[in-house]
């Protein structure tokens, strides 16, 4: 009998925990510090600009995807349905908003921190949907916190000039009222180092990204989502930058070692849409026992940037942040999978119909069928959501996921 084949771990993984524990006590240091002062931003929010003011930034986002990944949303979203919050809203809200009324927080396990930071500042982009909004304002209610917002044109095809000023222009309306209320300068010159910074850390993410082009494919979806969080809560400071030159270096050597993330990978699949934080140790087992790496996906590459080139700062923040996968339209959207497809080699894509997240979920359109149709892919829409596991059920998920490969093999055959 062989010996099972085993998973090979990714060595800049122990760097990484003692990164985000770092990140999450300075950041517990700073709300507890008069002289330092905490934002609170979303995950494509304008924190460039926070990080510059001053600020230590905080990614609500993230704290929910914890909540999720812990298993611990469902026990704490019904109180948030009892403050009035809809079950079927994003679920990293009503987990966040219910675990915050019971006073739970996952970073208390993880780093003996009370929870997350208090904020005295609160920024936000719709450019990923409206809830952030209702989130942020929640939270704003709460700490007696300022809440400002860039409400961006949504689903664009074209990103015309007319958006990025108009954006620009909602950015700089941000910064006026963060001027005026603490009495700050934001200092452009520090504004581009920071920018600088940000664009480098996405750069250098996408290039860990683009390692999966190779076969074996180094890394997963199930890795990224662990490794994408500097580019989240750390972009545009420096420590990401250099964590990621890190990783970078450990894929390219596995690239020329022929190292898989799937040792004996025959399967290479897409990933469409939100995680499901609950069972990503299930899904990651189910997909590596069956051969198939998910050598791409949209979400990891949604902090994949374009490249700064020093120009104006505030308009690098205005044309990136409109230019993200959520916030563009259908043929957009279909145009940017059609060329994921072919750069990474795609034998197959899962569709992921998140119940909570109607904006992060391209299911329900048509698209799969247009894709499958197009270039005669096999797909699969996968019934679940980011964090709310009642909405998931494994043993029917397993099994549409084994068919889908029996299916990919008959195919070859
Ligand atoms: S994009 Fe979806 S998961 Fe993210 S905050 Fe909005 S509704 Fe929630």
């Amino acid at each position: 009998m062989s010996a099972p084949v085993k998973r090979v771990e990714i060595k800049a993984q122990t760097r990484l925990r003692t990164l985000l524990k770092d990140y999450f006590l300075d950041l517990d240091a700073a709300a507890r510090d008069s002289e330092r002062r905490v934002a609170w931003c979303t995950s494509v929010g304008p924190c460039e600009i926070l990080t510059a003011m001053g600020f230590d930034v905080f990614f609500p986002e993230n704290h929910g995807a914890m909540l999720g990944a812990r298993k611990v949303s469902h026990k704490h979203i019904p109180r948030a349905v009892g403050a009035g919050y809809c079950a079927e809203s994003c679920s990293y809200m009503t987990s966040d908003i219910g675990a915050a009324l019971a006073n739970y927080s996952p970073l208390t396990e993880a780093y003996g921190i009370a929870g997350p930071p208090k904020p005295d500042l609160l920024a936000y982009s719709t450019n990923q949907c409206r809830e952030v909004q209702d989130w942020w304002s929640f939270f704003g209610r709460r700490h007696d916190a300022m809440v400002v917002g860039v409400c961006p044109p949504a689903h664009l095809g074209e990103v015309t000039p007319e958006h990025v000023a108009f954006v620009r222009w909602q950015l700089m309306q941000i910064v006026e009222k963060i001027e005026s209320r603490f009495n700050l300068k934001l200092d452009m010159d520090r504004l581009k180092e920071v920018v600088a910074l940000s664009s480098r850390a996405s750069a250098l993410w996408r290039d860990v990204l683009d390692t999966a082009q190779s076969k074996p494919a180094p890394l997963t979806f199930f890795d990224g989502l662990i490794q994408m969080a500097p580019v989240i809560v750390m972009r545009g400071r420096q420590e990401a930058i250099d964590y990621y030159e890190t990783l970078l270096e450990e894929m390219k050597e596995r690239v020329r070692d022929s190292v898989g993330a799937v040792p004996k990978e025959q399967w290479r699949l897409y990933w469409e849409g939100m995680p499901v934080w609950p069972k990503i140790r299930e899904l990651s087992g189910k997909f590596f026992d069956l051969n198939a790496v998910i050598a791409a996906s949209t979400y990891c590459n949604s902090w994949a940037f374009e490249d700064y080139d020093g120009g104006d700062p505030l308009e690098w923040m205005a044309k990136t942040s409109i230019e993200i996968f959520i916030n563009r339209d259908e043929n957009t959207k279909q145009a940017f999978l059609c060329e994921m497809f072919d750069r990474f080699d795609i034998d197959g894509a899962i569709f992921h119909n998140a119940r909570t997240c109607p904006n992060n979920t391209n299911s329900r359109f048509g698209m799969a069928q247009r894709l499958r149709e197009a270039r005669g892919m096999p797909v699969l829409v996968v019934d679940g959501d980011l964090s709310d596991g009642r909405f998931f059920s494994t043993a029917q998920s397993m099994t549409n996921i084994e068919a889908f490969i029996e299916q990919l093999e008959e195919g070859a055959r």
